[in-house]
């Protein structure tokens, strides 16, 4: 039943549901957080690594995850909620928190809107905050 979940959703985005892609949506779905190729790597070591890579970028294409960008070399994935489309309504802003080293969604934020000159078109947009998370800052300490 569980398999038929998954297998269903890749449908629904256009992906053939081979065993392999299975194994990798149902790894990513658990997450929480934004993982790297690498920290997928370490998870599905039966997968090879080329494939893994692959499969990754045929999801990113096909709206089952995003991408983010936080500058530190390598690209960054998020499950993308199950209705998304990423088109504009779904953007939402990221974090990177430069003591930790780990980027966060924020989901309920959405990017502000940039008016650009007419002849510029975009391509994607990728908006990332750069500064402590809140177990890195300390927040309630300085509450107090
Ligand atoms: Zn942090
Ligand atoms: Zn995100």
């Amino acid at each position: 039943m569980e398999t038929n979940r998954y297998s269903e959703r890749l449908e629904k985005h256009g992906i053939n549901p081979t065993a392999i892609r299975i194994l990798v949506l149902k790894s990513i779905s658990g997450k929480k957080e934004i993982f790297s190729l690498l920290d997928l790597e370490a998870e599905l070591e039966t997968i090879d690594k080329s494939t893994l890579f692959r499969t990754l970028v045929l999801f990113q294409q096909n709206k089952v995850v995003h991408s983010i960008d936080d500058g530190s070399g390598s690209l960054k994935y998020s499950v993308c909620d199950e209705e998304c489309d990423c088109t504009r309504e779904w953007l939402h802003v990221h974090f990177y928190c430069t003591k930790c080293k780990r980027a966060y969604c924020l989901r309920d934020i959405p990017i502000p809107s940039v008016d650009l000159p007419a002849e510029y078109v975009t391509d994607s947009i990728n908006y990332v905050i750069k500064g402590q998370c809140p177990g890195c800052s300390n927040f309630a300490n300085k509450l107090q």
